[in-house]
């Protein structure tokens, strides 16, 4: 079986960027919801000290994962924030000492089994650092009697244009890759680990080959760079040529996705002890001076990020966190950094503006499609709301992935009108 992909100009500008840290901002707007699921609660109050790794909110939920302060300093206030996707939660600010004294609670942690594994990856608070948000340690609980689960596929395929932020931890960081692979299959007992990537990244590919060449149970699986080949279970066909069907996770088929960048924080952390606090983004577009990837604090204005890029924000038309076919647009440049921000793009007002047409049945949308689906069909189904037919459409295996919008001559907005469905078909 193939799966339908589509060939993207890469635009990877920022590969050879090594990563650097940008200035500390004077305050930072920590968010308690920047996970999947229930948002934490704040652990802190106005005029509180607070310093680098403390947590600062949490909530007594397992799908949910703790925030921590990025800087030493004070709490200004907790206040109510709209992020972009648009759920209101709660926000801490914390002005800056300027000190980044470290918190006492930051220690590597006692890890003596699986369940005390699991604890360290919930408390170091880390969630799908490729995007996703889903917190980590829900996604490695598992029961091995009932999910046998034999593959872990550790994901570096990142196959969105502009964004290099995977690739440069697999090119700086390869041994903590490597070493939280080895923390993976010991604690979780998986036997094999594939590391994908796609090959377009030969250095990566090199480096992780190399560290990994004298162990059996981990080896490097070399993927073509075409789009969506990051999607899970795309990366999941590509290395197992295991089918997830609908309404499955890759664990029904016995195999457990990570993030490339979750993998080598989950190392540091366990040898550190700081929790998820900074993140690597790439900060790219048409409108930014000075491409480049930086270490940024959670909670930093994107505005100080775009600064620290030589971007004239008068001209930037679009602002998008993620990349151009998966990621969302923000509305303020003052929205904080988040856990699961890897880009920040910036782009000017195109030149000519491409206008919708009507369909001309070409087909194209069909063809892209990796998972198969009818988006033109489903259009027409979502404008008739016409729930039975958007069922047989099978609209919940859509990815969101955009190839299909991207592929379509009359420039239909289907990837949106099928995000649009799903939530139709979700409403009670
Ligand atoms: S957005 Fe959905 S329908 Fe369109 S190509 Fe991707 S998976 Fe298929
Ligand atoms: S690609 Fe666009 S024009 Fe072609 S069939 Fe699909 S919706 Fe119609």
């Amino acid at each position: 079986m193939e799966i339908n992909n589509i060939r993207l100009p890469h635009n990877k500008g920022t590969e050879k960027a090594e990563t650097i840290t940008i200035p500390l901002p004077k305050r930072v707007k920590i968010l308690l919801s920047q996970h999947m699921g229930v948002p934490c609660l704040p652990l802190v109050k106005s005029g509180d000290k607070v310093f680098v790794g403390q947590k600062i909110g949490d909530i007594d939920a397992f799908m949910s994962t703790p925030v921590h302060s990025s800087v030493s300093g004070t709490v200004e206030a907790i206040v109510d924030y709209l992020p972009a996707n648009g759920r209101t939660c709660k926000a801490i600010v914390i002005e800056s000492d300027g000190l980044q004294k470290a918190s006492d609670e930051v220690k590597p942690p006692k890890i003596t089994d699986t369940k005390s594994f699991l604890k360290a990856v919930r408390e170091s608070g880390c969630c799908g650092l490729g995007g996703a948000g889903f917190p980590t340690h829900v996604k490695l609980t598992f029961d091995k009697e009932k999910t046998p689960v034999d593959t872990l596929v550790i994901n570096g395929a990142e196959c969105e244009p502009y964004i290099t932020s995977d690739y440069r931890e697999m090119v700086e960081n390869s041994q903590d890759i490597y070493d939280g692979i080895k923390l993976l299959q010991k604690y979780l007992d998986i036997e094999r680990a594939f590391i994908c990537i796609e090959d377009n990244k030969p250095l990566a590919i090199e480096k992780l080959t190399k560290i990994s060449e004298n162990d059996d149970k981990v080896s490097v699986k070399k993927l073509a760079s075409s789009y969506p080949q990051g999607a899970e279970k795309v990366t999941t066909y590509a290395a197992t040529k295991r089918v997830v069907k609908e309404g499955e996770l890759p664990l029904n088929q016995g195999v457990l996705v990570v993030n490339v960048s979750t993998v080598g924080f989950i190392n540091r952390y366990i040898n550190n002890g700081m929790p998820l606090v900074e993140k690597r983004v790439t900060i790219d577009g048409d409108a930014i001076l000075t491409p480049c990837n930086a270490r940024v604090l959670i909670g930093t204005p994107i505005s100080s990020v775009l600064d620290f890029a030589d971007c004239n924000k008068e001209i930037v038309d679009k602002l998008i966190a993620g990349g151009p076919m998966m990621g969302m647009c923000i509305h303020d440049f003052e929205t904080p950094v988040c856990k699961t921000n890897n880009a920040f793009l910036g782009f000017k007002k195109p030149k000519k503006k491409e206008e919708q047409t009507n369909c001309i049945r070409c087909s194209r949308c069909i063809s892209a499609c990796p998972m198969k689906l009818m988006p033109t069909s489903i259009e027409k189904a979502y404008d008739r709301k016409d729930k039975a037919w958007l069922k047989k459409l099978k609209v919940n295996l859509c990815m969101n992935c955009g190839s299909c919008s991207y592929v379509c001559p009359a420039k239909r907005d289907l990837a949106e009108k099928n995000q649009l469905a799903k939530r139709l078909l979700a409403e009670k």
